[in-house]
């Protein structure tokens, strides 16, 4: 639901729990421990309002399925923030068009702002670099001066494209690198995706599956589930096995750390 006053501003709806999310465990940590930063009560006992963290790292390692989560998790409503959007052609355009979706963000908090891609206000195609600079400087003051509680989350897949002002320390409370899932956290992805295709994680091998997934993101190990339900959907509607789903990991070539930043 685009949100009429503002181009590049959506509401996104709650629709993840922590449980839905495998591994990550400090940063989920971090978040639930900050369940009721934006309570009356937190106020009362003097809790500083959280300002917002980075979740920077490879594609498919759950930096949006973070964002969108926290919103349900906090109780709060989540905008996301197109920032490819704040971009128009005429002069002073772009400048206007962040000015009005962040006061838009002000005047619904408390919430969350989830900046997408937040390289990408840098980055714009097309467009002299003097106008992404701004943009970017703009998002940036703004952020440090900010006096409603809007809680910033900015994913970024690329930590070089980024100005190291924007990762200075004071700008986020917290920044989050999200890396390959090691072997603990692949059995917990698996376990997540088992479950929400309503299937008992112990009827399978968790220990073997997190073996053979090494270099898998959360969501090629989605995708390996997927398609052993396909497989065992073929071969005459019977239950996936453990086998079904390495025969998908298998088919599934993982691409490399290099490989990933290309793609992203
Ligand atoms: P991109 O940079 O491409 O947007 P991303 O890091 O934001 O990637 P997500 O969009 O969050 O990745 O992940 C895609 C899907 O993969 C999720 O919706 C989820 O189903 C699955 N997934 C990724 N990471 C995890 C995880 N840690 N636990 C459970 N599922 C995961």
């Amino acid at each position: 639901q685009i949100i009429r006053e503002s181009e590049a501003l959506e509401f996104y709806p709650a629709t993840y729990t922590l449980a839905d999310i495998g591994g990550l465990k400090a940063l989920k940590e971090w978040l639930r421990m900050r369940e009721l930063a934006f309570s009356q009560r937190a106020r009362e006992y003097g809790l500083p309002v959280p300002k917002g963290i980075a979740l920077i790292g490879i594609p498919g390692t759950g930096k949006s399925l973070t964002a969108k989560m926290i919103g349900g998790l906090w109780h709060l409503p989540l905008l996301r923030l197109d920032v490819g959007a704040l971009f128009g052609s005429l002069v002073g355009e772009s400048e206007e068009r962040t000015r009005r979706a962040l006061h838009l963000a002000e005047t619904i908090a408390p919430c969350i702002l989830w900046i997408d891609e937040m390289e990408k206000a840098l980055a714009h195609g097309g467009l002299d670099s003097g106008t992404s600079t701004r943009v970017f400087g703009n998002i940036l003051t703004w952020m440090q001066e900010k006096s409603a509680p809007v809680f910033v989350v900015a994913t970024a897949n690329d930590i070089s494209s980024l100005p190291p002002e924007l990762l200075r320390r004071g700008r986020f409370d917290e920044i989050f690198f999200l890396d390959l899932p090691n072997h603990e956290e692949r059995m917990e992805i698996f376990s997540v995706h088992l479950q929400k295709r309503k299937r008992l994680p112990e009827d399978y091998d968790l220990e073997l599956l997190a073996d053979r997934s090494e270099g898998y993101v959360g969501a090629e190990i989605e995708q390996a589930v997927i398609d052993a339900m396909y497989i065992g959907f073929n071969d005459g509607e019977r239950e996936f096995t453990t086998e079904d789903i390495l025969t998908a990991l298998k088919r599934q070539v993982p691409l490399s750390v290099s490989q990933r930043e290309i793609v992203a």
